[in-house]
C-alpha cells in the first residue's frame, strides 16, 4: 500500500538528541512551546480570478495573527506528492514540515479559507500536555453518531513526535488520487452519518480511523469544543455586529469566535455549497471583524465590515506611547496571567 515515506521509527530520541545538540534552535522559547503555522493553496491561480483576492486576504489575516503572537509561518503552494493533491496535500507537507524543523513543538495546518477572527486568543498550550493532536470535534458526534462532520480538520495541531508520524502513516493510505480514493470515498460514505457520496477526503479519513482504531490513538487526541479552533462560518457572520456590542476579542468562542471557517464555500473556484457572491460577502465581513482588531492598533477601523475604506478612531497625538500601553494586543497576552 501508499506510504508518505520510509518507515521512521526512532524520531522522539532522534529529535531529543537533536535538539541537545543544537541548543540555539530550542523547541520551548521563555516557557513557550515554539509553533509553525501551516497553511497554502493550490499551485495554480483560482479558475475565479477574485479568489486569488480573497486568498491575499487571507494570508494577510494569518501573517497578522501570527506577527502578534510569536508564532512562524509557512505558505504552501506546491504538491509535495502528486498521488495526495487537493485536500490530502496537508499531510505530506506536515510530516515534511516535522522531520526538517525539529525545533518545532506544534505544526498548526489551517485551511486557506479559515480566518482568525479573535486577534488576541491564545490557544491554552497548557491543556495539552499529555496530547499529541488538538483538533475541534465533539464526542457524541464522533462516538455515537460517527457523523462526517464530527470534527473538523480545516484547523488542527500535531505535536512534533513519532506519535504523530505514525498517526500520519495511518491516515494517508486512503489519499491517492483515482481509484484507491474513489473506491475509500464508498467505505467512507457507507459508515459516515451524512455523508454524500464523493471520493475519499481527509477529515472522513481521520474519523473513520479514529472510530475503527479508537483504543490505539483516542488517548492522545484532544477533541476541543470550548472555544472555536475551527467555527462554521454561516452561523457566526451574521452575529459580528451584536458581538461588538456585547463582547470584546479574547474570549474565541461563540461569544468572539477565534476562528471563522468558510466550509461550503470555494471561491477559487469549482463548486461549492453555497451561491458564491454569499461566500465572498461573508468572507469580506469576517476579514474586516479581525482586521479592525488590528487597525485598532494605529488608530484605525473600517466604515464598515463591508467596507475596505478606513477611518480614524482618535485624533494624532504628541504622546503616542501612552497609546501602545493602551492597545497593542501583544500587551494585553502578556498581561493576562
Ligand atoms: N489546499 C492546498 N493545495 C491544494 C488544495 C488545497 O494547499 O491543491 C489546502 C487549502 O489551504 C485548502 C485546504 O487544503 O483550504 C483544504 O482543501 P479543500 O479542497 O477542502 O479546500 P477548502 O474547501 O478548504 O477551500
Ligand atoms: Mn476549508
Amino acid at each position: 500500500t501508499y506510504t508518505l515515506g520510509p518507515k521512521i521509527a526512532n524520531w522522539n530520541q532522534e529529535r531529543k538528541v537533536w535538539l541537545d545538540q543544537n541548543p540555539e534552535f530550542p523547541n520551548y522559547v521563555n516557557n513557550r512551546a515554539r509553533i509553525l503555522l501551516v497553511t497554502g493553496s493550490p499551485p495554480k491561480p483560482c479558475d475565479n480570478p477574485i479568489g486569488d483576492h480573497y486568498l491575499l486576504k487571507a494570508i494577510k489575516n494569518k501573517i497578522d495573527y501570527c506577527r502578534l503572537h510569536g508564532i512562524e509561518i509557512v505558505y504552501n503552494l506546491a504538491h509535495l506528492d502528486k498521488e495526495l493533491a487537493g485536500y490530502w496535500a496537508k499531510l505530506p507537507l506536515i510530516r515534511r514540515l516535522m522531520l526538517s524543523h525539529p525545533e518545532v513543538e506544534w505544526i498548526w495546518w489551517m485551511d486557506s479559507d479559515a480566518l482568525f477572527t479573535d486577534m488576541v486568543f491564545e490557544i491554552p498550550l497548557e491543556k495539552y500536555d499529555n496530547y499529541n493532536l488538538v483538533v475541534h470535534g465533539y464526542p457524541d458526534l464522533m462516538f455515537n453518531q460517527k457523523s462526517w462532520i464530527a470534527l473538523n480538520t480545516g484547523s488542527f495541531l500535531f505535536r512534533n513526535c513519532q506519535w504523530s508520524l505514525d498517526l500520519l502513516d495511518a491516515w494517508a493510505p486512503m489519499g491517492p488520487k483515482g481509484p484507491i480514493r474513489e473506491e475509500a470515498g464508498k467505505i467512507l460514505t457507507a459508515n459516515l452519518k451524512g455523508r454524500p457520496a464523493f471520493e475519499a477526503d481527509d477529515q472522513s479519513a481521520l474519523i473513520y480511523l479514529l472510530l475503527s482504531q479508537k483504543d490505539q490513538w483516542m488517548d492522545k487526541v484532544f477533541l476541543e469544543n470550548s472555544y472555536y479552533l475551527h467555527g462554521y462560518w454561516a452561523g457566526l457572520v451574521d452575529r459580528y455586529e451584536e458581538m461588538i456590542e456585547k463582547y470584546h476579542p479574547g474570549l474565541g468562542d461563540e461569544r468572539w469566535p477565534f476562528v471563522t471557517h468558510f466550509v461550503g464555500c470555494k471561491p477559487c473556484g469549482s463548486y461549492g455549497d453555497y451561491p458564491v457572491e454569499r461566500c465572498l460577502s461573508s468572507m469580506e465581513r469576517a476579514f474586516n471583524f479581525a482586521d479592525n482588531q488590528v487597525l485598532k492598533l494605529y488608530g484605525f477601523r473600517h466604515r464598515g465590515l463591508l467596507s475596505p475604506k478606513i477611518k480614524r478612531i482618535r485624533n494624532e497625538t504628541a504622546t503616542p506611547l501612552e497609546l501602545v500601553d493602551q492597545d497593542d494586543i501583544r500587551r494585553h497576552v502578556l498581561h493576562r496571567s
